[in-house]
């Protein structure tokens, strides 16, 4: 194999290839601009995702889990880096061909009942990126928005109905529909359970799933808790102020946590018996995330971390490989198998 071809066939083994990617928020609010001001919502974000798997972005609010969404699917721009989509820079397309790229990158957002449109009957709904797009027409969008109201499950009646007739799931399925219906590769879901109740969340989180499997779709799906990615994602990825601490294999992320973040954020998970919470007492995760316009030096967890040396508080530690396959870790002191992580969480 020639080297162009094997580098070829190494850029096409991941549908989604983010790299370097940043978004910052000019947030000066002196008068003149001086003393310039930058919120580092996402600061030099690597990730990829294989065709079919779904990675699982989290981190609590303010770590730039949604900004990387919405800059990936170029509801925001970005400030530097690439995202390379089946191979092709998203960030270089201009708006009328990011537009026509809509079709393959669709989003479902945390509140439905916001991106709905409350005027729109949900035939509309379904059926306005089918005509903006010219995909279909007359007789045969009819039978499409039926199809998809099938697909998840809500009867046919329900087109004629407004969104505020529906409960938080059931408005959740019509933005999956709507989501579905220019049959996309990659669905970017924004804590799209995290408004419902624990009973329907699941019922959701289901109908994801079965769905990925129906049409080889590719999911990132953003929570804030890591209980929502454990049974969705293939992988996952931990953000903490603007930058991705650990990308992991589901399965040897909740089971060997390598940096103590997400230690912290296991821990936190609740057991119903205490008594497996064996190894660690008290709560990892003290203190409030610091501000995202002025991060702790260095490694930005260093304030929090009760690992923290001296070299935590000057140098800024990279996303390296370990030496368990697919697992990654931004950490000086990453921790062994085993250390200070809890046993059986659910
Ligand atoms: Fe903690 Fe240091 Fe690792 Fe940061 S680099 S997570 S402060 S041990």
């Amino acid at each position: 194999m020639s080297k162009k071809t094997a580098m070829e066939t190494k850029s096409t083994e991941y549908l989604l290839e983010v790299k370097g990617l940043k978004k910052h928020f000019d947030v000066t609010r002196s008068l003149f601009g001086r003393n310039k001001q930058f919120l580092k919502a996402v600061d030099g974000v690597d990730l990829m995702i294989k065709k079919g798997e779904t990675l699982g972005i989290v981190g609590e609010s303010g770590c730039g889990k949604s900004t990387t969404g919405n800059v990936i699917t170029r509801l925001l721009d970005a400030t530097a880096g690439e995202v390379l989509f089946e191979g092709e820079d998203l960030m270089k397309l201009n708006k009328k061909e990011i537009r026509e790229k809509r079709k393959d990158i669709q989003m479902v957002f945390q509140d439905p009942f916001s991106s709905l449109n409350p005027r729109m009957r949900v035939f509309e709904l379904i059926a306005e990126p089918l005509r903006t797009h010219n995909i279909v027409s007359g007789s045969a969008l009819k039978e499409e928005v039926y199809k998809l109201l099938d697909v998840v499950g809500l009867d046919h009646s329900f087109a004629r109905r407004f969104p505020h007739e529906f409960s938080g799931g059931q408005r959740q399925r019509i933005g999956i529909a709507r989501a579905l219906a220019l049959q996309p590769k990659l669905i970017v879901c924004d804590e799209p359970v995290s408004a419902l109740d624990v009973s329907i969340q699941s019922q959701v989180l289901n109908l994801l799933a079965r769905l990925q499997k129906e049409f080889q779709l590719t999911y990132i799906f953003i929570a804030h808790g890591l209980p929502a990615v454990k049974h969705i994602s293939d992988h996952v990825a931990v953000m903490y102020l603007g930058r991705v601490v650990e990308l992991a294999p589901t399965e040897a992320l909740f089971s060997r946590p390598k940096h103590p973040y997400t230690e912290g954020l296991i821990h936190a998970i609740p057991v119903p018996d205490p008594t497996l919470r064996a190894k660690t007492e008290g709560d990892l995760l003290e203190g409030d995330l610091p501000s995202p316009v002025n991060p702790p030096p260095g490694c930005h967890f260093h304030t929090r971390c009760p690992y923290a040396q001296e070299k935590c508080k000057i140098e800024e530690p990279k996303l390296l490989n370990t030496t368990d396959e697919g697992h990654r870790v931004a950490c000086h002191f990453p921790l062994e198998a085993g250390h200070g992580v809890i046993v059986g969480t659910t």
